[in-house]
């Protein structure tokens, strides 16, 4: 076996040989800049032009429409800063959920101090909003709804579909994070009455530092980053042509092989899931059972704290996360898990183990295993259990 089991590809993924080879070249031998005029940069344009089309078709767009940036935070911060400037006349309203990444809520936070207002709508026990809600939130200064494609802490996908055909109906504009569901399941701008849309590189076996905003054609958002004339005038800065190139070649691996890939991970996601609820008491999956992400298995264990587990797994050489990578380090429970209702106590036990096919049967069942044993000597350890054990006998 491996000496580091990789269960934290929600975190970021490792690049593939294949994007690695294709980006190499553009480091050292075609390292001109695409926006030179000499031939010499044709190839440096050229690679950034077949990239677009790599990422445009994997979600329906127009190769027009998508727009590379330094990586879906910047996107989510472009998309919703830049549609507030954009259309504050019209109103000063955004509906979003209680349970974006944090890209997309500490923007919004600060658009509340720019005089925005902001509605954050809850999530039913599975993470998903209400679609009604959504529409029921709308008002005359509504300008924007954003909802995540699919949630990164607990993996459920949101329902796209009629939020678009919502937004459509009231002239409002769309937008998605998608940074977790892009190449992971299908998605396409059009049949979902998507306006904008971030994707990131590093959560599809590219590189870390790239990602795109598509925009849909009229929609008339201004650039966020100023400078040069790159990116039809919408994003300054010299490309990064390695990385764009590298995103390109991963957005087409990932449509390529969505469907191989995602009946693996899904076989190993399910055999982890019904291992971990049989064998581990007093345990839970946090989410949804059906309308979730292929990799993803989220739990909580009772009577655990997350971070102590963690390192316990970190000793194992596995990898794991609780609540998301851009939390932990904090003690505060996953918003993601109290938005979904659950006591501090209960969200503090948490586990996220996201997949890839990279991953073996051996290595599931092995974690499985050094999970089992850590949850007994850390519930061992516990007061709490020890008390809620004693409790159980006399009744
Ligand atoms: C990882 C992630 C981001 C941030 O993307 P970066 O490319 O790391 O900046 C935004 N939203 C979601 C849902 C994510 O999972």
């Amino acid at each position: 076996m491996k000496e580091v089991i990789y269960l934290d590809n929600a975190a970021t993924t490792q690049v593939l040989p294949e994007v690695l080879q294709e980006m190499l070249p553009y480091f050292t031998e075609t390292f001109g800049n695409p926006s030179a005029v000499y031939t010499f940069a044709s190839g440096a344009k050229g690679a950034v032009d077949k990239a677009r089309e790599q990422v445009a078709k994997l979600i329906g767009a127009k190769t027009e429409e998508i727009y590379f940036t330094a990586g879906g935070s910047e996107s989510d911060n472009w998309a919703l800063k830049a549609t507030a400037e954009a259309y504050k006349e019209k109103g000063r309203h955004i509906i979003t959920t209680a349970i974006e990444h944090h890209a997309i809520l500490h923007t919004c936070q600060w658009l509340e101090q720019q005089g925005f207002e902001v509605t954050y709508l809850p999530v039913d026990e599975k993470g998903v909003v209400s679609p009604q809600e959504i529409e029921k939130a709308i008002r005359p200064d509504t300008i924007l709804i954003s909802v995540m494609a699919a949630n990164n802490e607990i993996g459920t996908i949101e329902p796209l579909k009629e939020i678009g055909v919502i937004a459509k109906e009231h002239g409002i504009l769309f937008h998605t994070d998608a940074v977790q569901a892009f190449g992971h399941i299908p998605l396409d701008v059009e049949a979902l009455n998507i306006d904008m849309l971030s994707a990131s590189g590093h959560k599809i076996h590219g590189p870390k530092g790239v990602g795109i905003l598509y925009i849909r054609k009229g929609v008339k958002i201004r650039s966020f980053v100023h400078g040069g004339a790159q990116e039809r005038k919408r994003r300054a800065g010299t490309h990064n042509v390695p990385g764009i190139v590298g995103m390109g070649k991963a957005a087409e691996l990932a449509g390529t092989h969505m469907q191989e890939n995602n009946e693996k991970i899904v076989a190993l996601r399910n055999h982890l899931i019904d291992r971990v609820l049989k064998e581990i008491p007093y345990t839970r999956l946090n989410g949804h059972e059906i309308n979730r992400l292929p990799n993803n298995a989220n739990f909580c264990f009772r009577f655990i704290e997350g971070e102590s587990m963690l390192i316990l797994l970190d000793q194992k050489g596995i990898c794991g996360s609780s609540g998301s990578a851009c939390t932990s380090g904090s003690l505060d429970p996953s918003h993601v898990l109290l938005a979904i209702g659950l006591p501090h106590e209960i969200a503090h036990g948490s586990l996220r183990l996201t997949l890839s096919e990279k991953n073996t049967l051996e290595e599931i069942d092995y974690t499985v295993d050094q999970l089992k044993a850590i949850i007994e000597r850390l519930r061992g350890m516990s007061p709490l259990y020890e008390d809620f054990i004693k409790k159980q006998e006399r009744e």
